[in-house]
């Protein structure tokens, strides 16, 4: 059986206005109540969407873009104290990057080298994991109305759906602020594990793993907002395009099928790594059939109440 929203008992009648790259087929695919679109259908309907036209045709549509209704009261909402909020938190983060990465170069050996590329990897998958399940909880059962993280945290998602290139728009601050503050309690473990951990390169060499797979994963983390919005960048400069070109971090194509309505598949958006193997699982579809059995509430409601406006 397909999972949709109409599965639960409210908002099953609530419908997903088109996406601006989508065609008027994609729209009735789109629809909450019709069957979820296989794999190749979606990427086949956003192949062609990365063009100039299209770009333009997103930034001035009434129903989508900066002039959206909806995203001119998303983007107003964006107060002087969440600013000061996002400076304190990229300035910490930033900090302790810079000491933790000393640390970690202080205390490495070459005989740990696999371990490191380890653990690396294995932090970088992390992060590209954490990414889609943050992404997925504000998608789908995040609001605006709640308090604290409502306007703070859920409403850069409401405001990325139907105004995305509104991103491309953001500085360095609005851009990473959020994610630095995440990643602040991870910095300051691994600082004090340096701290008290003594000889790092030999018997101490777990926690120096531990250190380096965090590390990995809070670098990951950090840049993920700066990564997506480069997958949003018509002209990104040439070093971020070649990592896009070798899925280094997230590709434009491959994030734009997140972008066709109702925005129910290819969640992570750090690397993208997991969106393939995760759909092929059906791993968000059964997350969400599960907690809509238990709460009883659809998904994606207030998602689609600002897209209606
Ligand atoms: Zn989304
Ligand atoms: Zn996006």
């Amino acid at each position: 059986m397909v999972f949709t929203s109409s599965d639960c008992a409210l908002g099953g009648g609530v419908s997903a206005p088109q996406q601006p790259h989508a065609n008027a087929k994609q729209t009735d695919d789109a629809a909450p109540d019709a069957p979820r679109r296989s794999l190749n259908q979606i990427a086949a309907s956003v192949a062609g969407a990365a063009s100039p036209a299209s770009a333009e045709a997103e930034l001035h549509s009434p129903r989508w873009g900066k002039d959206n209704a909806g995203a001119k009261l998303l983007a107003a909402q964006y107060t002087p104290e969440k600013r000061r909020f996002e400076i304190i938190s990229v300035t910490t983060c930033a900090s302790l990057t810079a000491i933790n990465l000393l640390c970690i170069a202080f205390n490495f050996s070459s005989a740990n080298a696999i371990g490191v590329i380890v653990s690396i990897v294995l932090g970088i998958f992390t992060a590209d994991f954490l990414s889609g399940l943050a992404h997925w909880a504000a998608d789908t059962w995040g609001s605006v109305e709640l308090p604290i993280v409502g306007k703070a945290f859920i409403r850069p998602f409401r405001e990325h759906h139907i105004d995305p290139t509104a991103i491309t728009r953001h500085d360095v601050i609005e851009t990473n602020g959020d994610n630095c503050f995440v990643t602040i309690p991870f910095h300051i473990y691994i600082a004090l594990s340096f701290w008290t951990v003594s000889d790092m390169a030999g018997a101490g060499r777990a926690a120096y793993f531990a250190n380096c797979y965090l590390f990995a994963m809070s670098i990951f983390v950090t840049l993920t907002n700066q990564i997506h919005k480069w997958s949003h960048t018509y002209k990104p400069p040439g070093w971020v395009q070649l990592l896009q070109d070798m899925h280094i971090i997230l590709p434009r194509k491959h994030h734009r099928i997140h972008h066709v309505s109702p925005h129910d598949t290819y969640y992570c958006i750090t690397t993208g790594w997991l969106n393939y193997p995760l759909e092929m699982i059906d791993f968000w579809v059964r997350l969400e059939k599960a907690l809509c059995a238990v709460t009883g509430v659809p998904p994606r409601e207030d998602d689609l109440k600002w897209a209606k406006m």
